[in-house]
């Protein structure tokens, strides 16, 4: 066995070795050597040994003895590679035997490479650094593949949220006010809507200035999203100072009761950033407008029925809830 200590490391190298073999020589041999070059060893007999030792530590390579008494490498390596947790990690076999049947099994269970006893300690060198090599490469592939589906993830939010009042926005409205009329129109279920507009709100922006206009948008926003309870409502900044709420599987009964608690939490606001003493508060006017929809209509003649609604609760005087009948 040529172990070849002498030669001095062109480079401290790192990574985490585990060795299993059930004779001591070859333990003490690779690992002298490979703590010489720099890498963090551990050293098991046995099949056992080495699945506790890898469950609680997991090492980025392990050089793995085929025959063992009580659990052989094969064995040790098939119950490695079925584990989500340590299926990654590169095994390279060590073994006496040297027939290609053996050679085959080793890679046919997962292993990764194969290295004949008595062993070249430069050839366990470089093919232990080859695999540690492809190792680090999978890690940093894994990295960027979940950084970018976290990124992925975080434009699907902002392409649907509205930059302002982070609430949804008006065009992930329209896609599931879609989705929603057909889905009710085949269940036929009802399918409600509130449209909602901010009372003198040019005046509040033209008293206050722009900004304070931007934070009262933001809490009247929030107030409407925390209104909303189920998992299938929606809440969604509409325009300017308009906001849409979708509320599938609800009859106008419930719809209106909703539209009356909105239009009740946003006459409790105080807004507490502006000139004081000034009223600080807003109303809103709300229109309701509830459908068993069918595929036949259109999905408009609902957001135009709730808009009629709205329009007449700001002609009655505002801060109000207009609702109508299923036959509008
Ligand atoms: P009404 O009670 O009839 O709804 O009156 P209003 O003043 O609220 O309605 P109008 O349509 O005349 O004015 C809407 C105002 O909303 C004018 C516009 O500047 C303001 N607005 C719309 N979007 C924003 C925004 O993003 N930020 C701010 N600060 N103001 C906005
Ligand atoms: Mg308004
Ligand atoms: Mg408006």
């Amino acid at each position: 066995m040529d172990t070849n200590l002498a030669i001095a490391p062109s480079q401290s190298q790192s990574g985490a070795i585990l060795i299993v073999d059930d004779t001591p020589d070859n333990l003490h041999i690779l690992f002298e050597a490979l703590t010489h070059e720099g890498y963090e060893v551990r050293c098991v007999k046995n099949g056992a040994m080495a699945l506790i030792g890898v469950e609680a530590a997991p090492p980025d390579l392990i050089l793995l003895d085929i025959r063992m008494p009580e659990m052989n490498g094969y064995d040790v390596c098939e119950q490695l590679k079925a584990n989500s947790q340590t299926c990654e990690i590169p095994i390279i076999f060590l073994s006496a035997l040297g027939e290609p049947v053996d050679k085959v099994k080793a890679f046919q269970v997962g292993g990764a490479d194969y290295i004949t006893k008595p062993f070249q300690f430069e050839e366990v060198l470089v093919r232990v650094k080859h695999q540690l090599t492809i190792r680090n490469l999978q890690k940093q592939r894994k990295e960027l593949i979940d950084a970018l589906e976290r990124a992925n993830q975080e434009l699907q939010r902002l392409v649907n949220v509205d930059g302002l009042t982070q609430i949804f926005n008006r065009s992930h409205f329209d896609r599931c006010l879609t989705q929603e009329w057909n889905r009710s129109a085949r269940e036929k279920l009802p399918l409600s809507l509130i449209l909602a507009d901010i009372d003198h709100f040019k005046q509040y922006n033209d008293l206050y200035g722009h900004i304070a206009g931007d934070r009262c948008l933001q809490k009247v926003a929030k107030t409407i999203h925390n209104a909303v309870k189920r998992p299938s409502d929606l809440a969604a900044r509409y325009g300017g100072e308009e906001f849409a709420i979708l509320l599938p599987n609800t009859d106008l009964t419930g719809a209106a009761q909703l539209a009356e608690t909105i239009r009740l939490m946003v006459e409790q606001l105080i807004i507490t950033d502006v000139p004081q003493p000034s009223p600080g508060r807003v109303s809103i006017s709300l229109g309701v407008a509830s459908v068993i929809p069918s595929l036949d209509d259109s999905v408009d003649t609902l957001v135009a029925a709730a808009d009629r609604l709205l329009y007449k609760a700001k002609a009655q005087g505002r801060n109000k809830v207009c609702i109508q009948g299923n036959n509008y």
